[in-house]
């Protein structure tokens, strides 16, 4: 299902190609703070553990292939700090996957996506890919998104692994979170958010189990979520 385009977000022009990115097999990792005692394969089969595959849902209209490989992706614009901690995780064996490319984009605090207008078409702000670390997590630091009519509050993600892209989603945040931090400018300067996670039409095809875990911080918040994937496609 396509995304409800608004006005102020045209179509993208892309910029080139994502480079293949090397993947190294994940180790053994004790810290993995998701993993219960009996992570690894002998755990999934015994049944004593699950991973759940993260949702696929659609990486709409505002994707641009070849995004920068930075933590922060604001480039100074304003909003709430957001820091974003993405765990990937093997959907067969719950083991963390080390040096797979996360790949993250959405609107800034306006509700206005980089790179799609004429106007912005140069422009890369909220974009950016980061590699998980050895402990199948990827961080990034970016601000809380804004929004645009028609979608709930949304990050789009695509996680590529030596190449081939596993998993294209999208992160949610809780209604009352999201309630919370637009009573904050900028976003309190742009009241009227139109789509809650109930009744967006993205968000009802397994988004409940794509929401942001979300923490205040001291600056703003922190949220996280870890994705099951499958190494092939
Ligand atoms: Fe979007």
């Amino acid at each position: 299902m396509a995304e409800r385009t608004p006005e102020v977000n045209t179509l993208p022009t892309p910029r080139g190609s994502l480079p293949r990115l090397g993947v190294r097999p994940a180790p053994a990792v004790a810290g993995w703070r998701a993993m219960p005692a009996e992570a690894g394969t002998g755990g999934v089969a015994s049944g004593a553990i699950t991973c759940v595959l993260a949702p696929e849902q659609t990486e709409g209209p505002y994707y641009l292939p070849g995004e920068k490989m930075r933590r922060n992706i604001t480039e100074g614009r304003p909003g709430t700090p957001l820091v974003l901690r993405l765990g990937v995780v093997d959907a067969s064996t719950c083991a963390p996957i080390h040096g797979a490319a996360v790949d993250i984009w959405h609107c800034d605090a306006t509700g206005v996506y980089s790179g799609v207008a004429p106007s912005r078409a140069a422009s890369t702000f909220m974009r950016g890919i980061q590699r998980t670390g050895a402990g199948g997590i990827a961080t990034f630091q970016t601000v809380y998104p804004g929004w645009y009519p028609g979608r709930t509050v949304h990050i789009h993600v695509k996680v590529h692994l030596g190449g081939n892209v596993v998993h294209t989603g999208q992160l949610y945040f809780p209604d009352n979170v999201t309630d919370v931090a637009y009573r904050k400018a900028p976003y309190s300067g742009r009241p009227g958010r139109d789509t809650t996670n109930a009744v967006d039409a993205v968000f009802r095809n397994g988004g409940r189990s794509s929401l942001l875990r979300i923490r205040r911080s001291a600056a703003g918040y922190t949220g996280s979520i870890t994705m099951g994937v499958h190494r092939s496609v």
